[in-house]
């Protein structure tokens, strides 16, 4: 499969079960539109090998590849075990200590000092996305006693919420500067910060990366949500990271937080990747729940701009599968009638800018029109985010002369990209936009496209022009 025939973008994790060169190059052509690297299981030097390896199928292929490294974030893990994991039963007492030796089902390290020192006695500790729940019954400063009400499998470096702990976190540790600094130099496209409670947070992480990376806020704390307005508006893109979303808040509230993010995300233009336990089950079986396909296709008719595997691509025994699944899920969803109407009745009102202006005349003259293609000229990408915001039914066709571009438009719903020179001029414009359309296959002779662009050519943030073009008999010319 090269050119996708749906919107919603698919985002994979990589891990043990795909972290090689083959099949990251099969997932790619399952379905995946952007791989993303959990710095949380990987270090710089895993990081650059993971792409180099993404860049080399990007190459192969032909086709841009978006690369997120989501960083770790102050999120808290146990240590490893001894057999890589144990079964702690209902009752039992379990210890978590400051020795680095590995556990066993009596005891593990917690690595975090400070968190240590913090607890006392009635606190929760919820681990592995909250599967197993403890009770802190005993206190010390280098250990804490616990018992278990419910058990469960726990293993190496699984996470832990503490809701009721009070425990002062910085946005960036130590390791996620380090992992940003090299992230960026490394040339990923997007950046994901974890556990963010404020815009402060994610203004911190686009300092460091300036224009050479986007950021997205992933959304999974009580306090994120309580400034969701103010993250929206720093960050590049969202996340609504579900797993710990659903530690960290009731389980029931996640469905409409998932909404309202979704539809805000649009409003502003935002784009925003839905996460974790969409195919959960096929981790160990070869295809999914009723409620899993119904989990994906929610995300999908609501207009989500991606949704994301986690441990089913990066740790699963049917990756490749997996995002076989979601594709078939979403080109499925995108041609009911349905989806349709529910992504029309969520158009919300432009901003008064000439890029909104250009954009929403271009999906009225498209659908009016029954164009084939709507194809932007863009340098940053900006007219491209602005163009998918009105979620046009069009294939949108990005060019553009920067690779980086073309790169972090795979993450951006119903966004294809190609790279190629800037235009010359109109004419040079309009005909090659019409031989990409042809060749992309969206069109073909006779057939009529809409192209967007900016006048003067390179000046970024110039959108002010739309032309309707017909693809001459040799395909490679506008009339
Ligand atoms: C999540 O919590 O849903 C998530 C995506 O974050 P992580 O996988 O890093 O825990």
């Amino acid at each position: 499969m090269n050119r996708r025939r749906r919107r919603c973008k698919i985002l994979a994790t990589l891990g043990p079960a795909s972290n090689d060169e083959a099949s990251i190059e099969k997932l790619w052509r399952a379905g995946a539109d952007v791989f993303r690297i959990n710095m949380s299981h990987a270090d710089p030097p895993a990081m650059r090998e993971t792409v180099a390896m993404i860049r080399a199928v990007e190459e192969r292929i032909g086709r841009s590849i978006g690369i997120l490294v989501d960083l770790q974030g102050p999120k808290l893990r146990v240590g490893s075990f001894g057999g890589g994991g144990a079964d702690l039963v209902v009752g039992q007492n379990f210890t978590l200590d400051s020795d680095p030796a590995p556990g066993d089902s009596t005891r593990v390290c917690l690595p975090h000092p400070e968190i240590l020192l913090a607890l006392a006695p009635g606190h929760n500790l919820l681990i592995d996305d909250g599967r197993l729940r403890l009770h802190v019954i005993e206190a010390a400063a280098d250990r804490a006693l616990a018992r278990v009400d419910v058990g469960g499998r726990i293993s190496n470096r699984k996470g832990v919420s503490l809701p009721d702990t009070e425990i002062a976190v910085a946005a960036l540790t130590a390791k996620d500067r380090v992992d940003v600094e090299a992230a960026v130099a490394t040339g990923v496209d997007w950046i994901a910060l974890s556990f963010v409670q404020r815009a402060a947070d994610v203004l911190e992480v686009k300092k460091i990366a300036g224009d050479r990376a986007l950021v997205m806020a992933k959304i999974e704390k009580p306090q994120a949500i309580s400034r969701l307005d103010e993250i929206m508006l720093a960050a590049d893109a969202l996340m609504v990271a579900r797993g710990d979303l659903g530690v960290e808040m009731p389980l029931e509230r996640v469905p409409g937080l998932q909404k309202r993010i979704t539809r805000e995300g649009r409003r502003l233009g935002r784009p925003v990747v839905v996460a974790t336990q969409m195919l959960e089950s096929m981790i160990t079986a070869p295809a999914p729940t009723r409620a899993e396909v119904s989990d994906v296709a929610t995300a999908v008719f609501e207009g989500g701009d991606a949704i994301m595997l986690s441990a089913e691509s990066a740790a699963g025994k049917y990756p490749v599968e997996s995002v076989t699944m979601m594709n078939r899920i979403a080109e499925e969803i995108e041609r009911d009638p349905v989806y349709r109407s529910i992504i029309s009745a969520q158009r919300s009102a432009p901003e008064r800018t000439g890029a909104d202006a250009v954009a929403v005349a271009a999906r009225d003259m498209a659908q009016t029109l029954d164009l084939k293609a709507i194809v932007a000229w863009t340098s940053s990408g900006a007219t491209a985010f602005r163009v998918a915001r009105e979620r046009p039914f069009a294939p949108v066709l990005a060019l553009t002369p920067n690779r980086d571009t073309a790169r972090r438009l795979t993450a951006v719903w119903g966004v294809d990209a190609v790279i190629t020179k800037d235009a010359d001029d109109v004419d040079d414009m309009a005909d090659r936009a019409c031989k990409f359309a042809v060749r992309q296959g969206l069109a073909a002779p006779g057939d009529r496209i809409l192209i967007i662009a900016g006048v003067p050519f390179g000046t970024p943030g110039a959108t002010n022009m739309l032309r309707l073009a017909f693809i001459a008999d040799d395909g490679k010319r506008a009339e």
